[in-house]
């Protein structure tokens, strides 16, 4: 089954949501407002208008006295207190780790919420931090001669075994297109193929991209399929000694120079032993202009096999040509903590509702020669301060407000900006079972200008938590609407993924773009702003003379209450169908089923 949201157009786009998933919506919609007339008479104050100016938290007293609701000036000392110089920006393991994860233990102490990991507030993740030796080279044998590709000029390479060193000796090539085997989309690139011991070769993004076809995956809108993370562990699921991945500018969505730059340097993972899934050996990225001459060598046109690998029944393709390299890494091992909190369900408190915003960001950076006066502090209000005050906002009046029937957890997760590892870590362990995970909120980068007409939900048409959220929105008088860049892949960028991954239905929203004060051309001015000036450099800091919070706290009301009628709900919403993480679901609940028997 084939579904597409090409159009930025709302009516458009929740026609189609509506004749695609009738069933979801004829399910969620009624228990959905049933629990809406009750929220309505609780403590959220979605419809207030920004009461306390945010400035007067700015100069709050030491002991601050927060509101049992959701309320602009608690947000904004939230913030204002994990954005501050004393956090240092949030590095994991530095002291500004400690003062974060003191900080929330103390909030969610105070707001009445039970530790989240038995009796314990926090969760320690181990990680592993991996730096290849650059002198690293690949050779490969085509034709009788040996091609030898550089680090950095002609590929990248690393491992993620945790091995100092890792040796790979004439391994036989296969192209295998996209690297993609999706069951659900009656598509194999591996059909047929045993690529145990082999290197294999593949594209960046989905079949549907470079054929520019909306009917062939989700046309250029990526996919799952097309993340360059998904190929890297498919081919380790499938057995695969190693995996490269060619790459061209149009299909990556940026140059060669950011592979090479985030792929130099020290990497950062989980520890093999504290992560279920396969991994690979070796595996990196090659330069398109090397892989045109080594296809050239072995008597193929690379732009022949890119049309061959966008056409359904594309078989893989053993390329006459071997590779061999030997990597050393330093490894050294290190860990930081997840921060949990529980509020127990009235009725079904085996069942869980996860709110999760990551706490961690990049920390500080050396000084640069002869500039003193220089700020080195990555505060990281913004991001991810905002996502952090929102969780706590929410807690605060889920806590005070109405019982939640299930329960609701509260994960402020680390090393987001480490690759989504606090995230990936709580999901291989977890502290309540997957399959009694409802769904999840991810929050991360809340708006800070003002209210706006609509909500964005990176990933439009993915479950049902949509359906839930919907009308709360329309409640709202405002509107569900997709991320203005769905080429991008923003949905497989933040730590909801590793949910989704998993099966958990994952919802990642916030941010509308259409601005109550100048529509969609003043936020996406604002939008633009804060990535050329703020986003991930010293100045996203807060800054009470120019943040407007009435709409934060919209949005936070908005979650709030999806969040309290999924906690209402007996159901268990599920992933569209047609969606790569359904069958995952169903497996965990399947098995849930059986072992109750
Ligand atoms: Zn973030």
């Amino acid at each position: 089954m084939k579904h597409h949201i090409q159009n930025h157009v709302f009516d458009q786009i929740r026609d189609q949501s509506q004749n695609r998933h009738p069933h979801a919506t004829r399910i969620w919609r009624p228990a959905a407002l049933a629990v809406l007339g009750l929220i309505a008479t609780s403590a959220c104050t979605a419809d207030r208008p920004a009461a306390a100016a945010p400035d007067a938290a700015a100069t709050a007293a030491p002991v601050y006295a927060f509101k049992p609701a959701l309320d602009p000036a608690d947000f904004a000392e939230h913030v204002r207190v994990l954005a501050s110089d004393a956090f240092g920006g949030r590095a994991p393991g530095t002291p500004g780790e400690d003062r974060t994860v003191d900080y929330l233990q103390t909030q969610f102490e105070r707001i009445g919420l039970s530790p989240g990991n038995g009796d314990s507030y926090v969760q320690t993740v181990p990680m592993q931090e991996t730096t290849a030796d650059p002198a690293t080279t690949l050779r490969i044998e085509v034709a009788g001669q040996t091609r030898t590709l550089a680090f950095g000029t002609d590929m990248v390479l690393g491992t993620r075994t945790g091995q100092p060193e890792v040796t790979l000796a004439a391994s036989d090539i296969v192209f295998v297109g996209y690297g993609v085997d999706a069951p659900e989309r009656g598509w194999n690139d591996y059909a047929g193929l045993d690529v145990k011991g082999k290197t294999v070769v593949m594209l960046v993004n989905d079949p549907g991209f470079h054929a520019k076809d909306a009917t062939l995956f989700d046309g250029e809108r990526m996919t799952y399929y097309g993340r360059w993370t998904y190929k890297f562990e498919e081919a380790a699921r499938k057995g695969a000694a190693a995996a490269l991945i060619v790459h061209d500018t149009e299909g990556a969505s940026y140059g060669w120079e950011v592979v090479r730059n985030s792929w130099s340097g020290a990497q950062y993972d989980l520890r093999p032993t504290d992560d279920p899934a396969p991994r690979l050996p070796l595996q990196g990225w090659i330069t398109g202009e090397q892989a045109k001459a080594l296809f050239a060598e072995a008597g193929m046109d690379l732009d022949a096999l890119r049309a061959a690998a966008g056409k359904p029944g594309f078989k893989p393709v053993p390329v006459p040509a071997t590779a061999s390299a030997t990597l050393k890494s330093t490894v050294a091992e290190k860990e930081s903590r997840n921060v949990l909190a529980l509020l127990p369900g009235t009725d079904r408190a085996d069942e869980v509702v996860v709110y999760m915003a990551h706490w961690d960001h990049l920390g500080t950076h050396d000084a640069t020669a002869g500039d003193a006066s220089e700020d080195r502090i990555y505060n990281g209000a913004v991001d991810n301060a905002t996502g952090v005050a929102g969780i706590l906002e929410i807690a605060g009046a889920l806590a005070a407000g109405a019982k939640p029937r299930r329960s609701v957890l509260f994960l402020a997760v680390t090393l987001e900006e480490s690759g989504l590892l606090g995230s990936q870590y709580y999901v291989a362990h977890p502290a309540f079972p997957l399959a009694k995970t409802v769904g999840v909120i991810n929050i991360d980068a809340m708006n800070v200008s003002g209210r706006t007409r609509d909500v964005t939900v990176v990933g439009k048409g993915n479950s049902e938590l949509e359906d839930l959220l919907a009308p709360i929105v329309e409640r709202q008088g405002r509107r569900l609407v997709e991320e203005s860049k769905p080429a991008a892949g923003y949905y497989f960028r933040s730590d909801h993924f590793n949910f989704a991954k998993a099966g958990v239905p994952a919802l990642y929203a916030g941010a509308g773009r259409d601005l109550l004060e100048g529509g969609t051309a003043a936020g996406d001015a604002a939008s633009q702003d804060y990535i050329a000036n703020r986003y991930h450099k010293p100045a996203d800091e807060y800054d009470a003379a120019t943040w407007k919070l009435d709409g934060t706290v919209q949005d936070l009301a908005a979650l709030f209450e999806l969040g309290l009628a999924l906690s209402y709900e007996e159901r268990w919403p599920q992933w569209y169908p047609g969606n790569p993480f359904r069958a995952a679901r169903e497996t965990m609940m399947a098995e849930q089923e059986s072992s109750k028997q």
